[in-house]
């Protein structure tokens, strides 16, 4: 199989990071943040065997896998819109933006419609920023029991997006502790700039974009 250098270098610091931690072997899922990059940067790492990949837009990811997805986990990293809950749907393996109601009830329906219900994260705006997405913290264990409960979706875990230019560990610990007290395993946090520390904090995935594929256009 081909190698992808850079895939190669991201997943050695997960490792060491990991044994950094004291955690398993493995423990760590890495998701390629394949937005806005053309598919010469993307293609080496498919045909290193890379598997997992994260987009941010319903669109631009169907342009993007259309056709090219057979095998692949695709993630949606980004906010979701109520009228593009059935194409996310019928794209993403793994939604990972999960906050609202009214999106809850459109997966709902979309997989009454559809047959097709994708993984759910819940976000979490640790840093209650008002531009952000994300439930904020004091409402999502409420969030977290109407939409498992009622609506009996699929939530494995959390993610979250620590402010800019704030220390990342504290909003990782908090996103940590939310999904312990939930009894989630999944913890999704940790860019390029913070994913050893996210995996220190617990991290099961992290969502590595330039570092792996370099800047965005
Ligand atoms: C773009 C993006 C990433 C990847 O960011 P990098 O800093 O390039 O690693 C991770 N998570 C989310 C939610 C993003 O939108």
């Amino acid at each position: 199989m081909p190698v992808s250098p850079s895939l190669d270098a991201i997943l050695a610091r997960i490792a060491a990071a990991e044994q950094a931690a004291a955690r398993p072997p493995g423990g760590v899922t890495l998701t390629a943040v394949s937005k806005q990059q053309p598919w010469e940067a993307i293609a080496p790492v498919v045909a290193a065997g890379h598997r997992v990949f994260g987009e941010n837009r319903v669109q631009e990811a169907e342009a993007r896998w259309t056709g090219r997805r057979e095998g692949l986990e695709l993630r949606l990293i980004g906010p979701l819109q109520t009228n593009k809950a059935e194409a996310a749907a019928s794209v993403f393996d793994v939604i990972e933006s999960l906050d609202r109601d009214r999106l809850a009830l459109a997966l709902v329906a979309a997989a009454q419609k559809t047959g097709r219900l994708p993984r759910l994260l819940v976000q979490v705006n640790t840093g209650e920023e008002p531009q952000k997405a994300g439930v904020v913290p004091a409402d999502a264990d409420a969030f977290l029991d109407r939409v498992r409960g009622p609506l009996a979706l699929p939530v494995e875990g959390l993610m979250c997006i620590p402010p800019v230019g704030e220390p990342a560990g504290p909003h990782f610990g908090l996103l940590a502790r939310i999904a312990a007290r939930n009894g989630l395993s999944v913890l999704s946090m940790g860019m390029s700039d913070d994913f050893e520390t996210a995996i220190a904090f617990g991290a099961t995935h992290v969502r590595v974009g330039s570092a792996l594929f370099g800047a965005r256009n």
